[in-house]
Formats: structure tokens, C-alpha cells, sequence
């Protein structure tokens, strides 16, 4: 009788026990927290942040130009269906308001400026685009032009913000494993400060700091960072001609400074940079923007510190570092 009595005030103290954890704890999910990034770097920023946690997809398909995207119907049912979507900001994905409004109208998706918070570069009038067109046809949609360059995570510590903003968005919609976000954050962190480290000391003592790039205005953070004066032969987007007077300063460059290298980019007019080396006799040198990355860079595990580690290795080669 008396065990009896025992076990149901133990029963009892239990259920007690077991209801007040259930109402202070987080709710466990059930599914992995599911996540749209628009390109490349914030795709692998949340993978990191992410971990085993989170399922992470890529909005736009490898290869496609991020400044001009075309929206599909497609895409906004996706992000309709995610917990979460990563744009970097309203500069660089100038049509994320439309995905936004049309998916916040269904679910509970949470819209995250992995952007927010970081330092911006003013783009220079003259690499702004598309002003004078809009301004022509009257444009509305267009008349929204970058102010600032949108390249932001190229400033490794921009980097860092995004992946703080992209960790409290994480922590946000999955409080019960935000010990697993905070860590792979700092984790992440870490790395990035490596990063930093290593074009600091990699970039010093170079025979050149003239940076010449034969593809669209995108490595402005870079040069202000480490102190490059960099010359690109087009403004924020490549999809318009470069002027022949920005073609002939390149040129004119590389002779008057004897530069060994120009650097072109993957996806977008490789052709010109094969121009000014047939005329120059100078050789040619990748660097990646960071969303210009293509199905089989993805496909062979590229990642953003593998990118950024292969750009420096060819900005040592171009700069003639030591
Ligand atoms: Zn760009």
C-alpha cells in the first residue's frame, strides 16, 4: 500500500517535472529548418551556419547573372515554402521586394538582409549603371540604381556581419539548437579572420598593387582592403559594351606599368580580356566575384573561402608578391 502511495507521488512529481521543462524549452522541430539563399556567398554562409540543422538550396541557378535576375513563378513558390530567405541587400537583389511580398501574403517565411549592418562603398558615378537608360526610357522599376557596390562580402568583415545577421535569423525561427548555430558562426568567424590574415601578409611587399580586370566592377572592397588600385574595363554590370576610352586606359596601363597579368572573370567577357592580351602580350589570371560560380565549380565543391583562397593566389602571381 505504501510503495503504492510512493510511486504515484513520484508519478506525479514527473508529469510535474516533465510539463514545466516542456513550457520553459524551445519546441524541438521536427524538420530541418529549410533555407533559400539567393547566390553563392549566402548559400555557403548558411551551409556553415547551418550545419546538420538546416537544408540550404540556392535560389538562383549557378551561372546566372545575380544584377539582372529574371524572376520566375517558380521561385516564389519555393521561398513560399521555405522557414527562411537570405538576400544580401536591396542594392544587390533589387528585386527581392517582389519575392517578399508575394510569399509573405502565405506563410511565415522570415526575410533576412544578411546585409544589414555592414560598412558600404559609394559606387563612383561613373560605374553606376543603368541611370542613364532609365532616365531615358523612364524606367520606374529601373530608376532604382546601386548608390552603393553591392560586392559587400568581398570586405571579409562584411563577411562576418552577414554571417551574425544569418546565425540570429537561424536562432530566430529554431531556438532549440541555437547553441549549434552560435558555434558554427564563431567556427566561421574564425576562418574569415584567417582569411583576412592571410591576404594581409600575402599581399604585402608586391612588385605592383595596379590591379587590372578585364570584367564588371565587383573587387572595389577588395582594393580598399588591402590597398589595390583597381581598374575594371566595366561598370556594376558587364551586359552593356565597355567604352572604348575605359579599353585603352586598361591598355595603357599594362604598358606604362609593365604589368605581367590582367585578370578576367569566368562568366562574363573573357573575350575582352583575350583582346588586350593579344594586344599587350600580357597573360591572364581568374578572379571570382563570388556569384559568378558555375554548375561544375559547385559540383566540385567549391566554397567561398576556396574561391577567395584561389583569388589570392592569383592576385600574389599578377602583384609579383613575395
Ligand atoms: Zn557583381
Amino acid at each position: 500500500m505504501h510503495t503504492r502511495k510512493l510511486f504515484f507521488i513520484l508519478l506525479a512529481g514527473l508529469f510535474l517535472i516533465l510539463s514545466c521543462q516542456r513550457a520553459d524549452a524551445p519546441p524541438v522541430r521536427e524538420a530541418r529548418l529549410t533555407v533559400i539563399a539567393t547566390i553563392f556567398p549566402l548559400y555557403d554562409f548558411a551551409r556553415e551556419v547551418g550545419g546538420d540543422k538546416a537544408s540550404v538550396t540556392m535560389l538562383l541557378p549557378p551561372a546566372s547573372d545575380a544584377h539582372h535576375y529574371e524572376l520566375k513563378p517558380d521561385d516564389i513558390v519555393r521561398v513560399s515554402k521555405a522557414d527562411i530567405f537570405l538576400f544580401v541587400s536591396f542594392e544587390m537583389e533589387q528585386w527581392a521586394y517582389k519575392v517578399i511580398n508575394a510569399a509573405a501574403e502565405k506563410t511565415n517565411m522570415l526575410a533576412v538582409e544578411a546585409g544589414k549592418g555592414a560598412a558600404l562603398l559609394t559606387l563612383a558615378q561613373e560605374h553606376r549603371h543603368g541611370e542613364d537608360a532609365a532616365e531615358a526610357s523612364g524606367d520606374r522599376e529601373a530608376e532604382h540604381t546601386s548608390k552603393y557596390d553591392p560586392h559587400i562580402w568581398l570586405d571579409f568583415t562584411n563577411a562576418q556581419i552577414m554571417i551574425d545577421n544569418i546565425a540570429a535569423a537561424f536562432i530566430n525561427k529554431d531556438p532549440s539548437n541555437s547553441e549549434t548555430y552560435k558555434k558554427n558562426a564563431e567556427r566561421y568567424k574564425t576562418r574569415l579572420m584567417e582569411l583576412d590574415r592571410s591576404y594581409r601578409t600575402g599581399l604585402a611587399g608586391c612588385r605592383t598593387r595596379t590591379v587590372l580586370h578585364a570584367g564588371h566592377w565587383a573587387f572595389g572592397y577588395l582594393a580598399q582592403r588591402y590597398q589595390l588600385t583597381y581598374l575594371s574595363a566595366y561598370n556594376l554590370s558587364a551586359d552593356a559594351e565597355p567604352s572604348p576610352q575605359q579599353i585603352l586606359t586598361l591598355i595603357d596601363e599594362v604598358r606604362k606599368k609593365k604589368l605581367p597579368y590582367i585578370y578576367y572573370e569566368d562568366l562574363a567577357a573573357p573575350k575582352l580580356a583575350k583582346t588586350i592580351a593579344a594586344e599587350t602580350g600580357v597573360g591572364l589570371l581568374k578572379l571570382n566575384n563570388g556569384h559568378d560560380v558555375g554548375k561544375k565549380d559547385i559540383k566540385d565543391g567549391a566554397t567561398f573561402i576556396s574561391l577567395m583562397e584561389g583569388n589570392l593566389k592569383n592576385l600574389k602571381k599578377g602583384m609579383q608578391c613575395p
